[in-house]
């Protein structure tokens, strides 16, 4: 920390330091404890997938190798590694991150093409489901930012909506500007987040829908990352959304400075 605290000239100089002092520790320890809860939960996420895989392979080489139960049982595990692979993509994107930022310099970021190449990232899904996927941007937007991160942002935002969209749903981006800001809406008419998980969604490896739509698959780990990268570049971010009618992200950039606020 390069803050530096003025001498108290006074009693209550003295009371109000000791209170930046008392509240800056606090910060400091909260810090170090969600760090500690992410490495525990971390560890925990990697491990259970592997035991189950070992314990599945381990129970499965004794049996015959021509029956049922040895198909469903391989397949179990290849869904398993394919979670485990997911887990692994984010966790470096959390990991590339931290190593780089030091050596983070801000650049031109092209928003309509950030918006564009992620959405053709996600064109499989989009098919399979039949997704109305639209796309409006009133003029052409650049923000002085980090690519990577901006994309990164995307791929999260965009994903979800196509992940928890209904077959034959709808999502839209649209950019514009509104009061000197850069505006993006990401709208799904998916399944929803209920009012009591709005803020919970958050926090790393929470997953609001997994119990009633165990078919969808993730990591809980995308909204903490989209967290986490736009508060570093000071780019505003929320989310609205009613159970069974569809979710809203609202991101705003300002023009000029997108850059790291470390
Ligand atoms: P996940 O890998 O589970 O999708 P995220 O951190 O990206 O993790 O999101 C956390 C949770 O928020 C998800 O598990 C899901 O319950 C909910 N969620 C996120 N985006 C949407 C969306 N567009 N529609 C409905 N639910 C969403």
């Amino acid at each position: 920390l390069k803050m530096r605290i003025p001498l108290p000239k006074q009693r209550d100089e003295l009371h109000t330091l000791s209170e930046t002092i008392n509240s800056l520790l606090n910060r400091i320890e909260d810090a170090v404890e969600r760090e500690k809860q992410f490495t525990s939960d971390a560890s925990h996420e990697l491990r259970t997938p592997l035991t189950v895989i070992k314990g599945t392979l381990e129970v499965l080489i004794r049996k015959p190798r021509d029956n049922k139960e040895y198909e469903e049982k391989i397949n179990y595990c290849i869904n398993e590694v394919d979670h485990l692979n997911m887990l692994v993509d984010q966790l470096l994107m959390l990991a590339r991150f931290e190593n780089q930022r030091q050596n983070i310099l801000p650049e031109s970021v092209y928003l309509n093409a950030v918006v564009l190449d992620v959405i053709n990232l996600n064109s499989g899904r989009i098919n399979s489901k039949n997704l109305n996927m639209k796309f409006e941007a009133e003029e052409d937007y650049y923000i002085n930012s980090d690519n990577y991160l901006v994309v990164t942002i995307f791929r999260n935002i965009i994903s979800n909506a196509v992940k928890y969209s209904n077959h034959g749903g709808e999502v839209s981006v649209f950019l514009s500007k509104e009061n000197n800001k850069i505006n993006c809406k990401i709208s799904d008419n998916g399944i929803g987040i209920k009012k009591s998980d709005l803020e919970a969604v958050f926090n790393p490896f929470f997953r609001s829908n997994s119990s009633g739509h165990p078919e969808i698959k993730g990591t809980g780990l995308g909204l903490s990352i989209v967290k986490r990268f736009t508060k570093l570049l000071n780019i505003q971010f929320h989310i609205e959304s009613k159970i069974n009618i569809g979710t809203t992200v609202i991101l705003e950039f300002n023009e000029e400075t997108n850059t790291l606020q470390l």
